[in-house]
């Protein structure tokens, strides 16, 4: 039988999948004898170079969605492909490569080794690439240097703010090159300037082509993002774009050195 490549549609190209696609989604956890239902059927598509905040009360399911996302814990029920790749099928294993490959997480807490300086710590997700020593110390500094921090590579997380440790954690997540970058309230511990500063960073990652996802409460901080998600009660309750999303500027005097690193890819 001849196989007529123009009859897909798609002129013999395979079309490029959705970064995320997730399809009734659930996720129980269960204590005892009680069930909690913290997902209860979520559907999302984020396409590449997207910039989407979830928002939603406390207790409506943004960082259980969010750990699903980033492979750190797998459905009760529901599909999830990432890239295209069926995740919510694989085990624990293929979870942990996945991950690495690529997912970057940045957390409210910036989980920082104490007793390793900057560079250190954004070399780690390179341990067990087979990279050599050089070439992992090549892409941290890189990584570093994406963040405005090259000039502190070698201090340790107590010497640094506590802005400038959350950007060590992106830069650790970075390193890896990630397709999907998640932020679970990132800003959630710094004061105003600061978040602002880390919100800047994220926007100019998205402008290099990387999809985000970030969760906020703050609808100052949401106003940043392409796209805005609201959680209610384990669901999606709405799904917005944002056409005109607010330009962060930089002002942590490192502005030149994020653009010169602009055509690097790490
Ligand atoms: P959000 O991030 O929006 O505040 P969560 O995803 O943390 O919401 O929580 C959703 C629901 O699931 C809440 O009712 C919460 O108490 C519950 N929950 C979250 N994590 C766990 C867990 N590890 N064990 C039991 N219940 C949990
Ligand atoms: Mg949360």
């Amino acid at each position: 039988m001849q196989h007529d490549l123009q009859s897909n549609g798609l002129n013999g190209k395979r079309p490029i999948p959705p970064v995320i696609r997730v399809e009734q989604l659930t996720k129980n956890y269960y204590m005892g004898r009680t069930v909690v239902a913290a997902l209860r059927g979520v559907n999302l598509q984020v396409q590449r170079g997207e910039f989407v905040a979830l928002m939603g009360p406390s207790g409506s399911g943004k960082s259980t969605f969010m750990n699903l996302l980033g492979c750190l814990d797998r459905p009760t029920s529901g599909v999830y492909l990432l890239d295209g790749l069926p995740v919510s099928k694989m085990n624990a294993n293929q979870l942990a490569d996945i991950r690495n490959q690529k997912i970057g997480f940045v957390f409210q807490s910036f989980n920082l080794l104490s007793w390793m300086t900057a560079l250190d710590n954004v070399e780690l997700p390179l341990v067990y690439s087979g990279l050599s020593r050089a070439e992992r110390q090549r892409k941290a500094q890189l990584a570093l240097s994406i963040v405005g921090l090259k000039s502190r590579a070698h201090h340790r997380p107590v010497e640094l703010s506590g802005g400038q440790q959350q950007r060590v954690a992106i830069a650790r997540a970075l390193v890896t090159s990630p397709s999907l970058f998640l932020a679970d309230e990132p800003t959630g511990n710094l004061d105003s300037q600061t978040s602002m500063q880390i919100i800047a960073i994220l926007q100019e990652l998205n402008a290099r082509g990387l999809t985000v996802v970030l969760v906020t409460h703050e609808p100052d901080i949401a106003a940043y993002a392409k796209r805005q998600v609201k959680f209610r009660d384990g669901r999606v309750l709405e799904d917005m774009p944002n056409p005109l999303p607010i330009v962060a500027r930089l002002n942590f005097g490192h502005s030149a050195q994020l653009s010169e690193e602009k055509q690097v890819t790490l």
